[in-house]
Formats: C-alpha cells, structure tokens, sequence
C-alpha cells in the first residue's frame, strides 16, 4: 500500500476539522470547528455508544495527495462550501477492552463550512458558545456570553464545519478498480490460453511465454478495455442485490432538482444531501424520538435502536414527489451502509431506508436554521427542539415543518 501523506491542519480548515474528529473519537472533545448541531449528532453517537457499552476509535488518512476539492454556493449573509476527499478510514470498535470489530475502507468524507458574509445581519443566529458550550444568539457572544460572560470576535465564532457525512468510496473509484479487475482478468485469460496452445502443440521455451504474455496484454488487454462497459453495465442490471444503489439512481438528481426549482429558486441538491442525511442520522440514532422536533411519528424501524453507524452509499431513489396546499412531501428511498450491535456482535449491512420528508411551501430554507435554538411562534421565546416540541414558555406545539425539512417516517426495507 503507498505511503498516505499526512493532514496538513495548519494549511486546509478540512484537515484540522478531521484531526479533531479524530480526537474526539479517543476520548478528546467534541471538534472545536463543529457548530451546535454536528455536536448535537455527535452527542447522539457518544450516547448509543455508551448504552451499548462501546468504546469506539476512529482513524482518518488522508488516501490522495491532492487538496480536498470544494463545491460552494451561497444564502443570504451566508456562504456554504462542500469540501469532500478521498480517506482511508479505519473504526474499531472495543467492549471492555476487548476487541468486537475492526474494519478498514477508503470512503469520501464530505464536510459543510459555513462562514459569515455579513456578521452584523447573523446577529440573531445560534451559535456554540466556544468557552462553556451553551447555544445563544451570535450577537450575545460577541457582547459578552449570557451564561459564562465571556466575550468573542467574529473571526474565533466563524466558519464552522455545519454537516458532515461518510460516502462509501465514490462510484468514480469503484468503477475504476472494476475497470483493472476486469482488463487484468482478460490479460491472464488470453495469456493461458496462448500459452496452453503452445503447450498442447509441443513448444515451449522462455520466448515462447514472454511472447504469450506480450501478446496477451495487447490482445487481452484491448478486449478488456473494449468489453469492460457493456460488462459492468450487465452486471449492475443483473446482479445488483436489492440492498445495493439501483442504476435508476443516476435520476435523482435531475428528478429533485426539476421538482424542487419552482418551490424554491437556488435550491442546491447537494446541500439537500446533506440535510438529508443529517436528519435521518438524528432519527435513526435518537433514543427519545417522541420529543424530537425534526421527527414528525408515523413511523420508525425499532432496528434503528441497535445502529452504531451510518455511511451513506450515495444514491437514494425518487418514489413519490408531490405538494399539497400548504407542504411539499418527498418519499424516497435512501441506500446506506449501516454498522448494528447486537448482544455483543458487531455487523454491517446495506441498509436501504424508505423515509419520507415534508416542508412548507413558500418558505426560504435559511441556512442559519439550528435545531438547538428554535423560536416560538406564539411568544418569542427561544429553546432546544433537539428534545421537546412544545415551547416551554407558552405551551405552545412548535411545528419545524414551517422552518426546515421533518422527517416523518423512516422504516428500513427488509
Ligand atoms: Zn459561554
Ligand atoms: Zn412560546
């Protein structure tokens, strides 16, 4: 295996945000660069892991020399980046000293920063109070902290890694590896079979194989190269399992983006993607879903009590998009490579999840939205939906639909 270069966390923002996971994972602190709902996730993970009596370790390299690439686009006072690359992660997983699982696999890990444009228009957005932790409004940090009084710039505030999440290793290199397996395989069948021709008819000699091999790796090579479409193409339509990423998932993109664009102008699939998985990783994981604001009940898998992990597969499939007077609803299946415990037995399966979303219609995502500290509609009043939906001031049922996407169903198929 080649050497992996190193994070480099004084250059790229990307890199020291994989550091501290890293650190997090061995019994460090939560990532000083994760806003309050990253912590949130990870919180929610820290608090399975422990039900379950697992320690858990995580290991990140780097598996390219090049920069992470970036994707960017911007909200209001806001400038989102995707920042995605190549790693080589490895998880282990101990129970009371003693090893359960240890997998290692090359996935891509995506990160979201958000960084101000405008500091003084994000005044009323939440923030992580970076001394003591408590969720407030930016404006207040910068005044002076409510809880701890300690006072910050904008700079020490912003940016902040706002989502991240786990694609197993992209299609790009997965076909590519297909690629080699397939045109290797043709170079030593066509080299045997030369050879085997030679053999048969009495010759053999050192020329003899090296010229069997030249000529295979011509031959064979060439009709590898030629076949090696059709044949990944037939073999996704033949042997693709139910669990994995159907081919009609190469749709969804274009299918959500042409249903998405006249309810809301500048919608960004990936940034969808993101939310997505982000909500979906809070229903899975959460222990108390009743009173979680981001989950609307109808129904929930009880598996999810037992998920560890979640890697998405990087593909979801489009079952029904409609709206009605007041919500836009999507009803989609999502392809994900979930970790379980059971009775002290680790496992991973592909995980297909039928979930289904709603939204108001009419409304302008804003990317300051922070589950941690919500506004009432009927008093003002701020609080965290993270664990109630009624406002604890006024009583009043806090609705998230008018405000982000809920999930109001998750049910793992099969
Ligand atoms: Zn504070
Ligand atoms: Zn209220």
């Amino acid at each position: 295996m080649k050497m992996c270069p190193k994070w480099r966390p004084e250059k790229y923002f990307y890199d020291r945000f994989c550091v501290q996971l890293e650190n997090w994972s061995k019994g460090g602190e939560k990532p000083a660069l994760a806003d309050q709902d990253t912590a949130y996730y990870l919180s929610l993970l820290e608090d399975r892991l422990r039900r379950k009596g697992l320690n858990y370790q995580l290991e990140l390299e780097r598996a390219e020399e090049d920069a992470p690439s970036a994707r960017c686009f911007a909200g209001e006072h806001y400038s989102n980046q995707w920042e995605f690359a190549s790693v080589r992660k490895r998880v282990v997983y101990t129970k009371n000293g003693r090893t359960l699982y240890r997998k290692k696999s090359d996935q891509t890990l995506y990160q979201m920063t958000t960084s101000a444009d405008t500091p003084e228009e994000i005044g009323e957005k939440p923030c992580t109070c970076p001394n003591c932790g408590a969720v407030t409004r930016t404006a207040d940090l910068v005044k002076g902290c409510p809880y701890c009084q300690a006072r910050f710039q904008m700079s020490e505030l912003f940016p902040k890694v706002t989502n991240f999440y786990f694609i197993r290793m992209d299609s790009q290199s997965r076909l590519k590896k297909k690629v080699s397996v397939i045109i290797s395989a043709f170079i030593l069948l066509t080299f045997v079979w030369m050879l085997l021709q030679r053999i048969v008819g009495g010759e053999f000699s050192l020329g003899i194989v090296l010229h069997s091999l030249f000529a295979a790796i011509l031959a064979g090579g060439f009709t590898g190269l030629i076949l090696t479409g059709p044949i990944i193409f037939l073999s996704m339509i033949l042997f693709n399992s139910s669990r994995d990423v159907p081919f009609r998932a190469i749709f969804t993109k274009k299918q959500i983006i042409e249903f998405m664009k006249p309810l809301e102008p500048g919608f960004s699939y990936e940034y969808f993607e993101g939310q997505l998985m982000s909500l979906l990783r809070m229903v899975v994981l959460s222990n108390d879903v009743k009173n979680l604001a981001a989950f609307g009940g109808e129904a929930r898998s009880d598996c999810f009590d037992h998920v560890i992990d979640l890697v998405y597969e990087g593909g979801m499939t489009v079952r029904k998009l409609y709206t009605d007077q007041d919500y836009i609803h999507m009803d989609l299946r999502t392809y994900m490579l979930d970790s379980y415990e059971e009775n002290g037995r680790i496992y991973t399966r592909g995980d297909p999840i039928d979930i289904s979303i709603e939204r108001k219609r009419n409304q302008r995502p804003d990317p300051g939205f922070s589950i941690k500290l919500v506004r009432c509609k009927g008093c003002g009043g701020s609080f965290d939906a993270s664990f109630r939906k009624t406002c604890p001031y006024c009583g009043r049922v806090y609705d998230m639909r008018n405000e982000s996407w809920v999930m109001t169903r998750a049910v793992r198929v099969r």
